[in-house]
């Protein structure tokens, strides 16, 4: 029987609420699976900064090398801890220490959510987003500080290698999903970088005749998700034109509720990160109130990334055997808490 060793962060707000309520599923997932999860809760947050002076320990990266898959809630509170630090020493430096340079996330609409497009258009898009370099790089600055003559630079970073291997991705995707694949640029107005886009998209589809590419501006991409998303399938774009797609894409499945995320190293040989795209939500933590769905998708995304199909399709049937019904938490219209929703997906899989 696999065993599985998955570090479970929890992290901060509502984090804590819907991974505590989405673990208790997947082990009866795994449990009808015949493989074992067996979790280790790691308390790293800002709760752990306050007593600690620092997000994880020192060799936090170190320690997560050492599992399977890191299942993760939510990380950040500002009045307690400013972002820039929460987010830089725990979610940055673990995406960056483990180079998960690979965003995948799914955007359909699950059964019973109606979502704010018209419900006969067919909605189901993989976007995957690079990850770590790109408008995202963190290089440049300020020139002429402070006088008439200031300037800020911000530089955006493509590598070949970092370029290549989130297309090689998108490309295995595409060809396990419909053989389709967009790949989103702006090289009618960025001349260097989208040029550079377009260029590593050709020479890596030449590897993949078998898959159908069509290039995007991301203007047009951004407004056809809308208007058109049956035309889409897998949809590659970089770090900053993907964190926009993604939150179209949220928006349109029903919102940060659902929003689920995979961070993957594609060479493999260190584990993903999965979790909700959603924030720590300070508004309703502690209420009972946290939608649990997006982070059961990130945990069948999990399972997925482990080998273990049949569960990850399984705990989306369940998942879905519950949303038809009407059921869920307030953003969706429910009276049901966190808790509750869960243990109804639970309750379905013991079935
Ligand atoms: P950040 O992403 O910067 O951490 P945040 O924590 O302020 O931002 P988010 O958690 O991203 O905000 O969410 C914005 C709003 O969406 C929240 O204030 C909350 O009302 C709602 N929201 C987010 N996640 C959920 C959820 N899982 N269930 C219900 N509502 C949610």
């Amino acid at each position: 029987m696999n065993n599985y060793r998955i570090a479970l962060l929890p992290g901060d707000g509502i984090g804590t609420e819907v991974l505590e309520a989405a673990w208790p599923v997947l082990q009866t997932v795994a449990k009808q699976h015949d493989f074992s999860l067996e979790g280790v809760w790691l308390p790293w947050s800002c709760e752990y900064y306050r007593s600690h002076g620092k997000m994880m320990p020192a060799d936090g990266v170190e320690q997560l090398k050492g599992f399977d898959a890191i299942y993760l809630g939510a990380v950040g509170l500002p009045d307690r801890v400013p972002d820039h630090i929460s987010l830089r020493e725990l979610l940055l430096a673990i995406r960056q220490g483990l180079d998960l340079s690979v965003n995948a996330r799914p955007h359909r609409l699950l059964a019973g959510v109606p979502g704010p497009l018209r419900s006969s258009i067919p909605f189901d898009i993989l976007c995957i987003r690079e990850n770590t370099e790109g408008e995202y790089s963190g290089a440049g600055g300020r020139v002429h500080r402070g006088g008439d003559l200031e300037v800020a630079v911000e530089t955006s970073i493509f590598t070949r290698a970092g370029v290549e291997r989130v297309l090689r991705y998108s490309f295995e995707q595409a060809r396990q999903r419909s053989g389709r694949l967009a790949s989103v640029t702006k090289s009618n107005a960025q001349r260097h970088s989208m040029v550079f886009w377009d260029e590593m998209t050709d020479r890596v589809a030449a590897d993949y005749p078998d898959v159908e590419v069509t290039r995007y501006h991301v203007d047009a991409i951004a407004a056809r998700m809308i208007t058109a998303p049956e035309t889409l399938d897998v949809v590659v774009a970089s770090n900053l034109f993907g964190d926009i797609l993604t939150d179209i894409g949220a928006a349109i499945q029903g919102g940060l509720g659902f929003a689920a995320s995979a961070n993957i190293n594609p060479t493999g040989g260190v584990p993903g990160m999965f979790e909700p795209v959603h924030g720590s939500a300070p508004d309703i933590m502690g209420k009972g109130l946290a939608n649990p769905l997006a982070t059961l998708w990130a945990g069948a995304l999990m399972l997925e990334h482990l080998g273990e199909s049949a569960a990850a399709a399984d705990l989306m049937d369940a998942i879905e055997a519950v949303t038809v019904t009407g059921a869920g938490t307030p953003d969706m219209g429910g009276t049901l808490s966190t808790g509750e929703l869960a243990r109804q997906i639970q309750a379905v899989l013991g079935r």
